[in-house]
C-alpha cells in the first residue's frame, strides 16, 4: 500500500476513534445529569438503583433514530408501538420492590432491555417475558451481550415463568386490566410485585402488591400511563 495512503488511514482510524470516545463521554456526562435531577432529585434514594442508572449506557437500548434523546424526561418509541419507559418510572418502580443482591426478579415486559438491564446490575437473576418477538429478540441479543444474570422468553406474559419461580419480586411494565392470578401464585411469600392496572389508553393506577401467607395487600401509588398488556389468544 503506498505510503499516503497509509497515513490516510490512520488518520480516519484516529479521528472515527477520538470521535466514539467523545460521544461516549457526552452520554455519560448526560447519564450523570438525567440520574441528579431527575432520579434523585426526585427523590430516589436508594444508592444501587441510582448506581445502577449511572452506569448502564440508556442510549444503547433505543433504535439509532433515538438515542440522542436517550436521557430526556419522557419515554420513547421503540418500534412496534411499543415505548421505553420515562427514566424516573424504572427507578421508582425499581426501588419500590426494595431490591437485593440476592433477588430472583420476573419482568413482563421486555420491551428494549433497559429495565431488565438495571435489575440485572443489582440482583441475582432477571427472568423477563416478551411478547412482541422482535423485540424480544433484539433486547436478548443486546442483554446476552452485557449479562450473563439475565433470561429472556418471548412469550405471553400473562402465565409468568412458572419454572424458575417463586420470585422476590414481579415488575411488569404493561398495564393490565387486572392482575394475571398466575403472577400472584409465582410470587415468594413476603414479595413485592409492581403492576400498572386499568384500561388500556386512560389514566392507570401504579400497584403496589404484597403477598404475606395467605394475604394479599394492595396499594395504590400513583396515576400512571403504560402501553397495554396484550393477550396471545
Ligand atoms: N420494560 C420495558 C418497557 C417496555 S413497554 C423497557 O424497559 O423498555 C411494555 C412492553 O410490554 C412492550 O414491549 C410490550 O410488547 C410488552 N407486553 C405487553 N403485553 C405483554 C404480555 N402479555 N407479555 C409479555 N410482554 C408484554
Amino acid at each position: 500500500m503506498p505510503m499516503y495512503r497509509q497515513s490516510f488511514l490512520l488518520t480516519l482510524v484516529f479521528f472515527l476513534l477520538t470521535f466514539s470516545v467523545a460521544e461516549a463521554q457526552n452520554y455519560q456526562r448526560q447519564r450523570a445529569e438525567m440520574v441528579e435531577s431527575q432520579i434523585r432529585g426526585r427523590g430516589i434514594r436508594d444508592p444501587l438503583v441510582l448506581e445502577a442508572m449511572n452506569s448502564v449506557p440508556r442510549h444503547l437500548y433505543l433504535p439509532s433514530a433515538q438515542q440522542r434523546f436517550a436521557y430526556e424526561d419522557r419515554p420513547l418509541p421503540i418500534g412496534f408501538g411499543q415505548t421505553i419507559s420515562q427514566p424516573y418510572m424504572v427507578g421508582f418502580m425499581t426501588e419500590v420492590i426494595r431490591p437485593q443482591k440476592e433477588f430472583r426478579v420476573l419482568e413482563i415486559g421486555t420491551g428494549s432491555g433497559y429495565q431488565a438491564a438495571i435489575l440485572a446490575e443489582i440482583v441475582d437473576h432477571v427472568y423477563t417475558i416478551e411478547i412482541v418477538d422482535p423485540l424480544g429478540e433484539r433486547a436478548k441479543n443486546l442483554l446476552n451481550r452485557h449479562y450473563d444474570n439475565v433470561s429472556v422468553k418471548l412469550a405471553d406474559g400473562y402465565y409468568g415463568w412458572e419454572e424458575h419461580g417463586p420470585f422476590d419480586a414481579i415488575v411488569v411494565t404493561a398495564a393490565a386490566e387486572y392482575i394475571p392470578p398466575p403472577l400472584i401464585r409465582q410470587l415468594k411469600d413476603g414479595g413485592k410485585m409492581i403492576i400498572p392496572v386499568g384500561s388500556p389508553f386512560r389514566v392507570q393506577q401504579l400497584m403496589l402488591i404484597e403477598k404475606k401467607g395467605e394475604e394479599i395487600s394492595s396499594m395504590a401509588l400513583m396515576p400512571v400511563r403504560f402501553v397495554p398488556f396484550t393477550s396471545s389468544d
